[in-house]
């Protein structure tokens, strides 16, 4: 259950990207794009606003400029995720046993979309994770989109495009979210980020880190504190004590930081083979000494 207040705060976050949804479902005569993929932020913003652009997409309010009201029965349905044209297609719909979406429980869904929405709106089927997608899942996925689907629309989610395949991509409407820099860094995505920082000037206490195997989600958040770090030091933002370790590099040194940390992005992003999230923070970590 998505209570209101902690959608509204999630939502404003990222008011940019709300406005822009808000034209995409509500203004274009030709209607919202048939798929529509949301990139950057964190997994909760983009959650947020993928059940925001539903709302929108089925509101009941009159008031078009008001959509979502969140307060009327699709509104409040869907941000508890059990509104009638809504397919949030999380772990539930993955086959049993399997740790992703399959091409089976894809063609499962079919029928479904076959179908026109059960209500006035629109059925809004979100991909929550789409990140590790098989290239024949993708296809099938994109044999899906492609076909036109009388009032459905498709909203996929991923932290970084090129964690989609380029075809899916190209047949969407990308939105990207602001970095969460303002967002409260992942606590333990934090400690290892100071960890780093702190090696490069001692050398030590980092590879007993790495051998412990990292995951690719624990990579990605330390790299986004990285990222929101090196933001902060770039424009003066003193009072994140990560950015004024950051800080005391000189602007040879933060432009190589940067230039660093996108290649570590697009190594843990790569397919069909993502480079193992150690040895791209062991990377990271000694490119800086
Ligand atoms: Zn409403």
């Amino acid at each position: 259950m998505n209570s209101g207040a902690d959608h509204n705060t999630l939502v404003r976050r990222q008011e940019r990207v709300a406005g822009l949804l808000h034209r995409l479902a509500l203004e274009s005569a030709s209607g919202p794009p048939q798929s529509l993929v949301l990139e950057g932020g964190s997994d909760a913003e983009r959650r947020a606003l993928a059940l925001h652009y539903a709302a929108m997409l089925n509101c009941a309010d009159p008031d078009r400029t008001r959509r979502p009201c969140l307060q009327c029965a699709p509104c409040r349905q869907i941000l508890d995720r059990v509104f009638n044209d809504l397919l949030f297609v999380d772990e539930t719909f993955y086959e049993e046993g399997k740790r992703q979406l399959s091409v089976k429980a894809v063609r499962a869904l079919r029928p479904t979309w076959g179908q026109p929405p059960r209500g006035d709106g629109y059925r809004v089927t979100v991909f929550p994770d789409v990140r590790d997608l098989s290239a024949d899942v993708s296809n099938s996925l994109l044999k899906s989109l492609e076909e036109p689907r009388p009032g459905n629309v498709f909203v996929l989610l991923a932290p970084q495009r090129e964690r989609l395949l380029e075809t899916l991509v190209s047949r969407s409407w990308v939105l990207t979210l602001a970095w969460p820099e303002a967002m409260p860094p992942e606590p333990k995505a934090l400690e290892w980020a100071e960890a780093m920082v702190r090696f490069w000037s001692s050398g030590r206490d980092w590879y007993a880190r790495t051998m412990g195997k990292p995951d690719a989600a624990l990579a990605e958040n330390i790299l986004l504190v990285l990222q929101a770090a090196l933001v902060g030091a770039l424009s003066g933002k003193t009072d994140i004590p990560l950015a004024r370790e950051l800080a005391k590099l000189d602007s040879a040194g933060l432009r190589r930081f940067d230039l660093a940390l996108d290649k570590a992005r697009q190594a843990l992003a790569a397919r069909p083979s993502p480079v193992n999230p150690g040895l791209v923070l062991d990377w990271l970590a000694t490119r800086m000494i």
